[in-house]
This record gives structure tokens, C-alpha cells and sequence, in this order.
């Protein structure tokens, strides 16, 4: 690279300085020739014009040939006198006799009509370059011709020193080239190297250029640059050691997986979750096992959206809720939170909750019975008596209403209950509903029908267990009749929806505030519990219907409006 640079530079300054040479030489050499031929010729005019003068004023006092030949000494050119019709009258060098007309030689062609006349040739008899200038007088003209052989030699000498010169010159040119060249291919040889240095990972390496001419600012931006990289690397480095140790801190057990299913990085719980220890790059299968666990992870990574499931076989006896994200560029990273310890507490909790409500079962019966029994054998008029057993009575049924309703919901969230689920027809279902509920309904002023559209016949079956969801339908229009009976009507309904069938059992009473939606399916939970209690609620029946729809792999929801009646809607799934 730095000789590339080096002969490049180099052999552009050779043309560059031979071309200024040849140059040089050839308009100097050219113009100095040009300007000395130019003062000789005039030069030689002046001095055949004073001939001109000589022969027409001393043609008296002395001959032709006398002035010719002292002309000639005193020009030091040769001189020829001719007359008008070209025939030579005198010449300093030869006999007239001798010598052929000249009429038709282009100097004389031309003094003869009047000009001052020049040539420039090469002489016929001694082969030597001459300058001829004739100039007319009275009756002929006078002519001077000077050889010019002089005046190449002394061209071609100014040449050869010119070219002496022009060769010296670019000797000296081309060291200065040389050293120039060299100096500029190493620092961009520099450049060159540093540059490699940081592309292959040395962030620290600068090239620190003083000059401040194109290639020091080039210099100063990629030491720029470099700082640049170098700062964003450490700050990079930095927040992954952060991360590094907040994730290594964590309880959950973090796993980073590449889309093509190697484990890419794996924290301090994740390794000692599994007693091999987690083998990066390698395929995640040799870590964990678990179906679920992997399933979960392919998920993420393919639909690109967060995916959660239980997976119960990473530890066995172990049960662990996973989270899987996808990664912005590809690939899942997965939470395992171990959920033994929160599913034991749970189940104690329901245990206890079922085991309580099985004990006060028994009692219960027996508190009601003898109420019941003593409020028989009362007469009419036993006030206050009667008026004591009655409220016994009445709260005795309330405590085995709740007590029954926590059995059931303790029972289902535990997936003791077995349901029975088989492919159902929707209007089956409706229709059971209906039938049970249709006379209470009346009782309580209230038209309790099946909306007919869409034709429920028409639904394909959903998987359900007949007697679960007939205990949500039950609680469904228990609540609609209690809390919304002043809407005169309660309508059932069902439609299909993608993968299943949605139904719904809509009032027109009094509605549900918007804030209360979210929480109305938790236990317990009421919008007016003293109206509640008094129309015999326990709070419970929302939160038994939830429990049932997702054992059915189902959802319900609450859509309601003040003074507009409510609208209870779940969903089954098809088969
Ligand atoms: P409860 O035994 O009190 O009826 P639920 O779990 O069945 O308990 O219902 C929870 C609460 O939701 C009720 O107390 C009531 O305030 C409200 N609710 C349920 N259904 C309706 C309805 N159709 N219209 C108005 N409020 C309702």
C-alpha cells in the first residue's frame, strides 16, 4: 500500500516535470531563435538600406565594384548590385560575368516593384542558409546576404544548454518529488495501520497527527472516531456487567436462547437449576428438557410475542411458571419462576377453606333444621320469639349458601371437580337455561327468553360440561334477576366467534359503574354489598363462574352501562 501510494505520487510528478520541461525547452529554445532571426533581419535592412543610400549618392565618386566590396567589409555580408532587368552590375564575391540574372530571386522580384524585398535559402553554390534583403534604387537594386550558418551554431549551443539546465532542473525536481512522495505515503501508511489496528478490536490505538493540512484533519477524525467507538464500548460493557449481576441476583432463573435454539447466555440460578450446568452453545434441549419449557421458547421466538406456560418436569416435584419474550434480534429469553412454594401455600389455603366449609356444613344443617323446626312448633303470636328464630333462620341459610359456594370454588380452582366436558350444541344449553329459569323469571315480573339470531341450532357444538355451565347460566340470571330486574326482561343469547361460541345473558337494569368491570369476577368482590347480602349473595358466584370457564379452556367478560342494563358474556371453545 505505502509503495502503491509512493510510485503512484512518484510517476505523477515525473510527467508533470517532464512535461514542464519539454515545455520550457521548446517555448524558450523556440522565442529566443525567433527574436534573434528577427534582429538580424533588421539589422540587415538598415544596413542594405545605407547601401541603397551609398550606391545612388557615390555612384560618381566611386565604382560599382568598390562600393561593393567595401559594403560588403563593413557589413560583413556579401553584396550584389543588379539592374532593372536583374542582370548582376557588381558583386562582392564574384565576377558579374559569371554570375546568372537575378531578376526572378524573390528579394529582388520584390525590391523591383518597389518593396523592400527578403528571402531566406539555402545558397545554390556553397549549400550554407543565407538572408537575403533587397532593397530598389534608380535603375536596379542592391541586395545583402548574410549567411546565417552563424547563427544556428549558436542556436543549437543555446539549445544544448537549455536542455543541460532543464535536465538538472528535473533532477532536482524529481528528488524533491521523491522526498515529497515518501513523506505523504508514510503518513497515510500511518493512517492506514492505525485504522487496521481499531477495525480488528485495538480501540485504544491512535495516530496523534500534528499537521493540520487534509490528511492531519483525516487523522484527527478517525482519533475521533476511535474515542468515540472507544467510550460507546466501555459504556456498552458497563451496563452489561450491570445487567450481568442484576440478573445473576434474580431468584428466577434467566435463559437467553438464539433463534436457532443454543443457549446464548444463561444467569447464576439457571446453572444451579439444573445440575449439569447450562452448556453455551449448544442446543437448549441438553440443558432443559422440558416439552412445555421448549414449546414455549419456539413459540416467542417464531410469533415474535411474549408466551407464558407451566412447565412441571425442568425439576421433578418442581413446578415452574415460564416467561418467554422474544429478543430484538432474534431468539427468546426466557424467566423460570419457581412456583412450588406459592402452589403448597395455595393449596394449604384451599384446603383449609374446604375443609372449614366441610366441617360448618353439618352444624349448619343442624342449626337450620331446629330453627326451622322450633319456628314450626311456634304459634303466630309468639312474637318476639318467632321474630328470633326467623333471623336464626335466615342467617344460618346464609352461612350454608356461603360456606356451600366456597366448597364449589375451592374445588374448582383445585381441579378436584372432574368435568365431564363433550361436544354440546349450544342451543342445548340455552334452551336448559331457559326452561329452568323461565317460571322464576315470572315470578319476579321478569320475560326471560332466548334472542333468536342468530339461530342457535345453527352453532356448531362447543366442548362443555352440561351440569358447569348450566351452574354459570344459573348464576348469570340469578344475578340479572337480583340486580337487574328493573329492566323487566332478561334476554339469552350465543354466537360463534373465531375458535368457539360466545354467550351471553343480558339485563336491562340498573348497569354496572365502568371502575368495577375489572374486578367484578374476583372473590368476594361487590359493587353494593348491603344490597348484596340482602338479596342472599355471597360474592361468590362471579368468581365460581371464572373458575369453571377456564377449566373449559374458555374466558368470560362484563360489558355494562349505567341505567342501560348489563351484559355478561362467556366463551366455549369448538372442538
Ligand atoms: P353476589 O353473590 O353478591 O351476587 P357475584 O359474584 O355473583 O356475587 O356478583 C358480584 C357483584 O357483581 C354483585 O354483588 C353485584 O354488585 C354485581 N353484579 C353481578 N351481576 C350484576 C348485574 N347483572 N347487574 C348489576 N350488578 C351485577
Amino acid at each position: 500500500m505505502r509503495n502503491g501510494i509512493f510510485l503512484k505520487l512518484m510517476a505523477a510528478f515525473l510527467i508533470v516535470i517532464l512535461a514542464a520541461a519539454v515545455l520550457f525547452d521548446l517555448m524558450l529554445g523556440g522565442a529566443w531563435e525567433a527574436s534573434l532571426r528577427s534582429e538580424i533581419e533588421r539589422n540587415l535592412i538598415q544596413k542594405t538600406q545605407l547601401l541603397a543610400h551609398r550606391v545612388e549618392t557615390d555612384r560618381s565618386g566611386h565604382s560599382l565594384a568598390d562600393i561593393a566590396a567595401q559594403e560588403a567589409q563593413a557589413a560583413g555580408a556579401r553584396v550584389t548590385i543588379v539592374d532593372s532587368a536583374g542582370n548582376v552590375l557588381a558583386d562582392s564575391e564574384s565576377s558579374p560575368a559569371n554570375m546568372e540574372n537575378h531578376a526572378t530571386s524573390p528579394e529582388f522580384a520584390a525590391a523591383f516593384s518597389g518593396r523592400i524585398g527578403t528571402d531566406q535559402r539555402r545558397s545554390a553554390t556553397i549549400g550554407i542558409p543565407f538572408l537575403y534583403v533587397a532593397v530598389p534604387v534608380s535603375g536596379g537594386a542592391v541586395r545583402l546576404a548574410y549567411p546565417l550558418s552563424d547563427v544556428e551554431a549558436v542556436s543549437a549551443q543555446v539549445r544544448r544548454r537549455l536542455e543541460m539546465a532543464s535536465g538538472l532542473a528535473f533532477l532536482f525536481a524529481l528528488i524533491v518529488a521523491a522526498i515529497a512522495s515518501n513523506w505523504t505515503a508514510r503518513r497515510l501508511g500511518r493512517i492506514v495501520d492505525v485504522a487496521a489496528r481499531i477495525a480488528d478490536g485495538e480501540l485504544q490505538a491512535r495516530i496523534l497527527e500534528a499537521s493540520q493540512d487534509e490528511i492531519g484533519r483525516v487523522a484527527g477524525a478517525i482519533d475521533k472516531t476511535a474515542r468515540r467507538v472507544e467510550e460507546s464500548f466501555a459504556a456498552v460493557v458497563s451496563s452489561q456487567r450491570q445487567l450481568e449481576t442484576l440478573l445473576n441476583s434474580m431468584q428466577d432463573a434467566v435463559i437467553a436462547v438464539s433463534d436457532d435454539g443454543l443457549v446464548q447466555w444463561a444467569n447464576r440460578p439457571m446453572n444451579r437449576l439444573v445440575p449439569q450446568g447450562t452448556r453455551l452453545q449448544q442446543p437448549v434441549v441438553e440443558t432443559i428438557r422440558d416439552p412445555d419449557f421448549l414449546a414455549t421458547v419456539r413459540e416467542a421466538t417464531s410469533t415474535h410475542e411474549v408466551k407464558t406456560a407451566r412447565a412441571t418436569s425442568i425439576v421433578p416435584g418442581r413446578t415452574f411458571d415460564v416467561t418467554a419474550a422474544p429478543l430484538p434480534g432474534g431468539g427468546a429469553v426466557a424467566v423460570l419462576r419457581d412456583l412450588t412454594e406459592t402452589e403448597r401455600v395455595e393449596k394449604t389455603r384451599r384446603d383449609f377453606i374446604a375443609n372449614v366449609s366441610h366441617e360448618l356444613r353439618t352444624p349448619l344443617t343442624s342449626i337450620q333444621g331446629y330453627a326451622e323446626t322450633l319456628l314450626d312448633s311456634t304459634p303466630e303470636n309468639g312474637a318476639p320469639t318467632r321474630e328470633f328464630l326467623e333471623i336464626i333462620r335466615k342467617n344460618s341459610a346464609r352461612m350454608s349458601r356461603l360456606t356451600e359456594d366456597l366448597l364449589t370454588l375451592a374445588r374448582v380452582e383445585s381441579g378436584e371437580t372432574r368435568f365431564d366436558v363433550e361436544p354440546v350444541s349450544p342451543a342445548e344449553l340455552l334452551h336448559d337455561a331457559e326452561e329452568n329459569f323461565r317460571e322464576i323469571a315470572r315470578t319476579h315480573g321478569i320475560d326471560l327468553r332466548i334472542q333468536d339470531s342468530p339461530i342457535p341450532e345453527r352453532l356448531p357444538p362447543v366442548l362443555a360440561d352440561r351440569e358447569a355451565i348450566h351452574q354459570v347460566f344459573s348464576n348469570l340470571i340469578d344475578n340479572a334477576l337480583k340486580y337487574g330486574a328493573s329492566g323487566g326482561r332478561i334476554v339469552l343469547g350465543a354466537r360463534a366467534v373465531p375458535h368457539g361460541v360466545e354467550f351471553c345473558v343480558q339485563d336491562f337494569g340498573a348497569g354496572i359503574a365502568s371502575e368495577h368491570l375489572p374486578r367484578l369476577f374476583e372473590r368476594f368482590y361487590r359493587v353494593d354489598k348491603a344490597r348484596s347480602r340482602e338479596s342472599g349473595g355471597t360474592g361468590l358466584g362471579l368468581a365460581i363462574a371464572k373458575h369453571i370457564m377456564l377449566a373449559h379452556g374458555g374466558s368470560i367478560r362484563a360489558e355494562s352501562e349505567l341505567a342501560h342494563g348489563s351484559t355478561f358474556l362467556f366463551t366455549l371453545p369448538t372442538p
